[in-house]
C-alpha cells in the first residue's frame, strides 16, 4: 500500500501516485509495459488477474521488475511526515527510522535499556552471591540451632513467669 498523499510537506506529484491505491509508490514496481505500482498492490492484482491494471494488456507477476533507480530516487527524497511524533519531515527512503528526533531518542531509550539490563544482569549475580552466603549461613544456623532453641525456651520460661508476676499484682 503506497503512502497518502496528505502526509507529504509538498503535494506529490501524480507521477508518483500508485494507480491502484492513489497513494505514493511503496516499493515500486513496474510491469511488462512499463507501468509502476507499489510492488504490494500489482502483486495482489496479478494474483487476481493476469493482466496489466493500466492497460488490460497480459502480465504476470514472475514478469515484475523493481522500478527504475530514478524513480526510485525521486521518490525516496520526497519529505513525509515522521510516523512517530507526527511533527518532523523525514525523507520517504528513511521513513522507517523516523525523524532525527526520533531515531536519536531511540537510540538514547535502547542504550538506557541495555543498561539497565546490564544492571539487572548484575543484580541477578548480587542475589545469587547473596543466596550462597544465605545457605552458608543456614548450615552455620542449623548448628547454631540447637544453642538458639534452649535460649529461646529459656525465654518462653521468663516470659510466662513475668505474665504470672503481671497476673498477681491484680
Ligand atoms: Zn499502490
Ligand atoms: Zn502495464
Ligand atoms: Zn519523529
Amino acid at each position: 500500500m503506497g503512502y497518502e498523499a496528505s502526509l507529504f510537506l509538498e503535494k506529490p506529484n501524480d507521477e508518483f501516485i500508485c494507480s491502484i491505491c492513489l497513494g505514493v509508490y511503496d516499493d515500486p514496481v513496474s510491469d511488462e509495459c512499463g507501468h509502476v505500482f507499489c510492488s504490494a498492490c500489482l502483486e495482489g492484482w496479478l494474483k487476481r488477474k493476469n493482466s496489466c491494471p493500466m492497460s488490460s494488456l497480459p502480465c504476470s507477476i514472475a514478469k515484475i521488475r523493481k522500478a527504475p533507480l530514478p524513480l526510485r530516487n525521486l521518490i525516496g527524497a520526497l519529505q513525509i511526515l515522521c510516523v512517530e511524533c507526527k511533527k518532523n519531515y523525514v525523507s520517504l527512503d528513511r521513513y522507517e527510522d523516523g525523524c532525527q528526533d526520533c531515531y536519536v531518542r531511540r537510540l538514547t531509550n535502547r542504550t538506557a535499556a541495555k543498561d539497565s539490563f546490564a544492571r539487572g544482569a548484575r543484580q541477578t549475580q548480587a542475589q545469587a552471591q547473596a543466596q550462597t552466603s544465605d545457605n552458608i549461613w543456614q548450615s552455620d544456623w542449623v548448628k547454631w540451632a540447637g544453642i538458639v532453641g534452649v535460649a529461646t525456651a529459656g525465654l518462653l520460661v521468663l516470659n510466662s513467669s513475668m505474665k504470672h508476676k503481671s497476673r498477681d499484682k491484680k
